[in-house]
């Protein structure tokens, strides 16, 4: 036996070895906790404190698109849930994931099923390359659900964020394209926030071209203004299959 190999083998079975790798650990989850805030009240100390995890339990509402397509979302943009929303988007805080997950879970189980496949809004490349994660699929991974990436983005669009209604509707004209076939496959389309829906109906639009059954389409949050399309509906029934 090599004496390099009987390093290895030692490391391998030596306990000291491995507690003190733990401890190591240990300290660095310990400092990262201490020096954690929560996003929603700047509690020091916590990633994320119990009252402000109750802020971001469902609490469904339907809006419109531009197309009137209804989009049902998990939770509004606002308070709470918009920092938290926020803290994972724009400061790498993916582990925010997993409790808005739980929240997006709840409005995906009322279309998804075994015979429905959930279809991300793509990110753009750009996006992509600032932040290293898409934000649509990582909910729905965080949602227990597999996405199919059956879109991408097409070309780079400009900052939605400031554009009026319109202005939007343009810049999302053409941003999306098809990867796959659909050949009659019954998909929801998942959005992380919708402002005026655009992007959706553009996703939507593409996925009909594509041979898909758009059967739903939801979102993590819904901005309160939702960019003069109507008031929220809580839950409306009514609307949930349109
Ligand atoms: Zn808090």
């Amino acid at each position: 036996m090599t004496p390099c190999r009987l390093r290895h083998d030692r490391r391998m079975t030596d306990p000291t070895v491995s507690a003190s790798g733990i401890r190591v650990l240990g300290r660095e989850a310990l400092a990262l906790l201490l020096s954690a805030t929560c996003p929603g009240c700047d509690e020091p100390g916590t990633l994320l404190c119990d009252p402000c995890r109750g802020r971001l339990q469902a609490s469904p509402v339907d809006v419109r698109t531009p197309q009137g397509r209804v989009v049902r979302a998990a939770l509004t943009y606002e308070g709470v849930a918009a920092r938290c929303i926020r803290r994972m988007k724009d400061d790498g805080e993916t582990l925010l994931a997993r409790p808005l997950g739980v929240a997006l879970a709840v409005v995906l189980s009322s279309f998804a099923g075994s015979a429905v496949s959930v279809v991300p809004v793509p990110t753009s490349g750009e996006a992509f390359r600032r932040r290293g994660y898409r934000v649509p699929e990582l909910l729905i991974r965080r949602a227990g659900v597999r996405p199919l990436r059956a879109l991408s983005a097409a070309r780079a669009r400009r900052d939605q964020r400031g554009l009026d209604a319109s202005a939007r509707a343009r810049n999302a004209e053409g941003s999306v394209r098809a990867r796959l076939r659909g050949a009659g496959v019954s998909v929801v389309l998942v959005d992380d926030v919708i402002t005026t829906g655009a992007t959706l109906d553009e996703a939507s639009l593409v996925l009909d071209r594509a041979g898909f059954d758009v059967v739903a389409a939801v979102a993590l949050a819904a901005t309160p203004l939702h960019g003069g399309h109507g008031a929220f509906t809580r839950d409306s029934s009514e609307t949930r299959r349109k």
